[in-house]
């Protein structure tokens, strides 16, 4: 079973106060993955910071994506539609599954293998990508729907995920042609 989680896709690291211009490119491949993912009954997850003020991480990037605020929430071309199989797992950390029960509730689905994807690729999904290996998961990577911040090396960011953490580095478009969607398959 996979799970997609999307990080930090929020309104302050897309055009807010740590806006990614290469964030915009993600989106349209975000966008189909998300859709792929609803309709083949993949557990869709939301990994959002959601800082409060004595946040230690503030020291490093000021403030950003607090919770309760218009920075914090996801961008509307991403809107979470939370149901049995989609939610918002909010973050204090890099890491999507650090203080988060976000294992917890995967393993209950019975998830085995997370497609991570969003921001940033040598920080969040990389920390995102640590703790899913630690905690068993089979990580796979959509290279063209995660980015890191201009000026960060893309591919260095993701041969480390390759070469540190096993991850399967591959494309949304290869990665939807694996899994025919439901609706597909009862056509056939
Ligand atoms: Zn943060």
């Amino acid at each position: 079973m996979k799970a997609l989680i999307i990080v930090d896709m929020l309104q302050d690291f897309v055009e807010g106060a740590l806006a990614n211009p290469r964030a915009v490119a993600i989106v349209e491949p975000l966008q189909r993955l998300l859709a792929h993912a609803r309709e083949s009954g993949w557990v869709v997850v939301f990994s959002n910071d959601a800082h409060l003020p004595d946040d230690p991480e503030l020291r490093v990037w000021g403030p950003h994506a607090m919770a309760g605020s218009p920075g914090a929430q996801v961008i509307r071309a991403l809107a979470p539609a939370p149901g049995p199989r989609e939610f918002v797992s909010p973050k204090r950390v890099y890491g999507a599954f650090d203080g988060t029960g976000l294992d917890e509730r995967l393993k209950a689905f019975g998830v085995d293998e997370v497609v991570i994807s969003g921001q940033h690729t040598h920080i969040c999904v990389r920390h995102s990508s640590y703790g899913a290996l630690t905690r068993g998961y089979t990580i796979t990577i959509p290279a063209d729907a995660v980015c890191a911040f201009e000026g960060v090396d893309e591919e260095a960011a993701l041969e480390y995920l390759k070469g540190v953490y096993g991850a399967r580095i591959t494309t949304s478009d290869a990665l939807m042609q694996e899994t025919p969607m439901a609706k597909s398959v009862e056509t056939r």
